[in-house]
């Protein structure tokens, strides 16, 4: 089982909070502790935009243990409206209605339940954009 950790994590499992670097811009998500991976500058963090368009998708039916109560599920590739990209499961969306282009926003669910204990871990997944 992975180590619980919501309190350290909470910024950017409950806001959509990523890394911004001072010195050449890029955006991180989730957010990094080190220094930036393009050019070695300082990090700080910063609230990202809520919506994007799905690049790509994969769908997972051999989900790893926490999840497998999911499965099949998608996990998108997706930009956001300031150019981050991340990786974020699909919520709300059939298999068959997921599509490449689609508008999403990022909505606050339920990702696992840990152990025996029934503890519910939530956070940040994507839906299809609700106009
Ligand atoms: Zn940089």
């Amino acid at each position: 089982m992975p180590e619980i950790t919501e309190w350290r994590d909470r910024l950017w499992r409950y806001r959509l909070v990523g890394s911004k670097c001072l010195s050449c811009g890029a955006r991180y998500y989730p957010p990094r502790n080190s220094s930036c991976i393009k050019c070695g500058g300082e990090l700080v963090d910063v609230e990202l935009p809520r919506r994007g368009k799905l690049l790509s998708y994969t769908v997972i039916y051999q989900a790893p243990g926490i999840y497998r109560f999911a499965s099949p599920y998608i996990v998108g590739f997706i930009e956001l409206e300031d150019g981050t990209r991340l990786f974020a499961m699909l919520t709300d969306v059939e298999l068959d209605e997921v599509k490449v282009g689609m508008e999403v926003e990022a909505t606050f669910r339920k990702l696992y339940t840990y152990g025996d204990s029934g503890h519910i871990v939530y956070g940040i997944k994507f839906r299809p954009l609700v106009t």
